[in-house]
């Protein structure tokens, strides 16, 4: 199987063939998004294959996500056929896992180690705190763990710390538990993910000739994303590349979206002195997006200072405009987004190439039950669906207590989440109890709580259960259901738990908390909202239908859809207030970078939506539109909103974007057409319409309805 290069080389353009040709010596293609960067890579490893280069197992690939892996290895087989199995292509943490299982001995563990999950990691090393008297109310493991793992990130081992970097976390005794930590992952034969880069790193400096043998090996190394390596990665692919210096690298600097990861832009910027003499190539031709689509992200990104700068162009269309649609509220924008995700269907576009990209997680649940009533088929990729999350399963569990008692599987879920001393053991005792006595395990713990045959510890901690239950069943005959779960989730000790935990999850955690807490805001009564939670789960992923993807903007690099879908421009949803609180101006260009990711997404058609009002945690709250909307370029947009919602039937802004409040005075647009004086754009609405409708924040979908309606329709 020896494919004529004609044959594959002929589609690509001068810089791309570049690019692809370029076989010997460090290459760093450094290009915009959609110019054909992937492409380029998963050619020039075909290309390779072809001319006999390398044979399949001398080529090491890595790429960002396992979906990306899969995708290239099936584009390569494509061009070569099976061979493309032999090659080393993978993600860091699947290559490091493979490479380090082969000599998992050097750095003194078995072949057969295991890969800890998160839960177990933070489970461990609360043993080593516990070990040390350090005080967890103080030093929470999840804290202490996030600061070690940013240590592996950067590519320090315990050895490595030094007292400054210490510091005085854990009373200046975190060098000795990050040592003790490591040590019990090695008695355990295990290793975390960050071990993996990094014992690799260690077998590397340790045992020379081993990785003489792999710098010998990979004649060959494909880099894709490498704006978004971490330190430790970047050591990684360097020590590997030392041999032949055959290393081609792909990215992006103003796609780089982990830098809270730990992912160092620097790498990319260092690549030529790391590799003197690396040939640096420029793809500017875009391939994916309409012109349209291409001078939108532009417009956004150019308001970033740290970045190279490139041109970018297109020979395609130029496309629709691309379309900004103020809607009411967060149920009207899941309402519009899937009427026109309908409207494309009905025009021929399959679901499989429609995406709605959100920038938090806990986004897509009100698109998803849209997507249920209407019946259609949709995925939420890189994550679970909303309803399937750890926390909101979790939270559920309690509720299904609440109002049945006896539901013994939801009633396990959470006897001990968050922690509460009340073991293995003891819940060994109460279903040996409820086996016998032919009891439901509440009542059994309801009974076994008056006797004596639990430890004393465990018996009051479930008593203390059991009185939280019967004062939260009593709340739910007298309370909103918003107010019994904020009560439920605060007096269970579950959203402290969270607050507490350091880990990257826990913020998003918490809104899905949050989230779920507004969902119950539409519902009567908390057996008509379990009756929906249990239908809506019941809709199973058939992995060979066609479906709409929901997924975070983080999960959509370097993926493409005909149409995309950009909800909650908003400001504080996006830019992410977190991210603009903890990391100031590098915080907000990074979130810049994820708003030029989401556009670039797109093939054909965009939808940027914004709501005037949120319901967070069950409270109303004003909006005003992202900053990013401002952003865009107005030629190459068209504002639109809502027939009769505004008043106004949309309309493009002549130029110049939105401007600010002053200059926006009274142009076209969006407008407010039940007042005089605001009846002009996102200017005025800003200063009147959008800061009225804060003052209805908290009084309830009803008292909106009501006030809405002069609103919607034009007197
Ligand atoms: P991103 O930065 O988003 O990862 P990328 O630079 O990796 O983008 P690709 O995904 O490789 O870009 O390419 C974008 C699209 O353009 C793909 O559909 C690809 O097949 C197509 N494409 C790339 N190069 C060409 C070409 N020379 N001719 C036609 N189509 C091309
Ligand atoms: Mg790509």
């Amino acid at each position: 199987h020896a494919p004529r290069p004609d044959s594959y080389l002929s589609g690509l353009n001068p810089a791309q063939r570049e690019a692809v040709e370029a076989l010997d010596g460090p290459v760093l293609v450094l290009a915009g998004a959609g110019t054909g960067k992937t492409r380029v890579l998963t050619t020039r490893l075909a290309h390779l294959l072809a001319l006999g280069k390398a044979r399949p197992w001398n080529v090491l690939a890595v790429t960002f996500t396992n979906k990306a892996a899969r995708e290239m290895k099936e584009r390569v087989a494509r061009i070569v056929g099976p061979a493309a199995e032999q090659v080393w292509l993978g993600t860091f943490h699947a290559l490091a896992a493979r490479i380090l299982r082969r000599h998992a001995e050097v750095v003194g563990l078995r072949s057969n180690f295991t890969i800890l999950d998160a839960d177990d990691q933070v489970r461990l090393l609360k043993q080593v705190l516990q070990a040390e008297n350090i005080d967890d109310k103080r030093w929470p493991a999840r804290v202490v763990m996030g600061v070690i793992q940013r240590w592996k990130d950067r590519g320090l081992g315990p050895e490595k710390i030094t007292v400054a970097e210490a510091g005085d976390l854990a009373g200046g005794r975190l060098q000795d538990v990050y040592r003790q930590y490591q040590e019990r992952l090695t008695t355990q034969n295990a290793a975390d993910f960050g071990d993996l880069l990094l014992h690799n790193l260690t077998l590397f400096q340790t045992r020379p000739e081993i990785l003489k043998d792999y710098q010998e090996r990979f004649r060959y190394l494909l880099v894709d994303e490498y704006q978004d390596t971490n330190v430790c990665q970047y050591l990684w692919l360097r020590l590997l590349a030392q041999g032949h210096r055959n290393i081609c690298c792909v990215g992006d600097d103003d796609q780089s979206i982990y830098g809270w990861r730990g992912a160092e832009i620097g790498n990319i910027l260092k690549f030529e002195t790391d590799f003197p003499g690396a040939k640096v190539v420029r793809l500017e031709q875009n391939y994916r997006s309409t012109s349209r689509i291409l001078a939108a992200a532009s417009g956004v990104i150019a308001n970033n200072e740290g970045r190279l700068g490139k041109t970018l162009w297109t020979e395609g269309d130029h496309g629709d405009k691309v379309v900004v649609r103020g809607v009411w509220d967060g149920e009207e924008e899941a309402r519009v987004v899937c009427d026109r995700i309908e409207d494309h269907q009905r025009k021929g576009v399959p679901l499989n190439q429609m995406a709605v990209l959100v920038r938090a997680g806990f986004q897509t649940r009100e698109f998803e039950e849209r997507l249920i009533t209407l019946g259609v088929p949709y995925r939420v990729v890189g994550g679970a669906r909303f309803y399937e999350r750890k926390e909101v399963r979790d939270a559920v569990a309690y509720l299904r207590v609440i109002h049945q008692p006896d539901d013994d599987l939801a009633f396990e879920r959470i006897v001990n989440v968050p922690r509460r001393g009340i073991g293995d053991t003891t819940m060994r005792a109460v279903h040996g109890y409820a086996r016998t006595q032919g009891l439901s395990l509440t009542r059994s713990v309801d009974e076994l709580v008056q006797t004596d045959e639990l430890p004393a510890a465990a018996r009051r901690n479930l008593k203390a259960l059991m009185e939280a239950f019967g004062r939260w069943r009593e709340a739910a005959r007298t309370e909103t259901l918003p107010d019994l779960a904020r009560m439920m989730l605060d007096e269970s000790g579950y959203t402290g738990s969270l607050q507490k935990d350091r880990s990257p999850e826990a913020p998003g955690r918490l809104e899905n908390l949050k989230e779920l807490v507004t969902a119950l805001d539409e519902y009567e009564t908390l057996g008509g909202f379990l009756e929906h939670i249990s239908l809506v789960m019941e809709n199973a992923d058939d992995p060979a239908e066609a479906k709409v993807s929901l997924m975070t903007l983080h999960a959509a690099k370097g993926l493409e859809f005909d149409v995309v879908f950009l909800p909650g421009w908003e400001e504080g949803m996006f830019p992410n207030q977190r991210a603009l609180d903890e990391n100031g101006a590098a915080g907000l260009e990074e979130e810049r970078r994820l708003a030029y990711v989401g556009l670039t997404r797109a093939r054909k058609s965009v939808e940027i939506v914004f709501a005037a009002n949120r319901r967070v945690h069950g409270l109303w709250q004003s909006a005003i539109p992202s900053r990013f909307v401002s952003e865009l370029p107005g030629e190459h947009v068209e504002v639109v909103s809502e027939a009769g919602l505004y008043g106004a039937t949309g309309g493009s802004y002549g130029g110049g974007g939105y401007g600010s409040a002053a200059q926006a005075g009274r142009r076209d647009g969006l407008s407010f057409g039940d007042r005089e004086d605001d009846a002009g754009s996102f200017g005025a609405a800003r200063s009147s319409r959008w800061e009225s409708a804060g003052g209805v924040a908290g009084r309830g979908p009803g008292y909106l309805r009501r006030g809405g309606g002069s609103i919607r329709s034009r007197p």
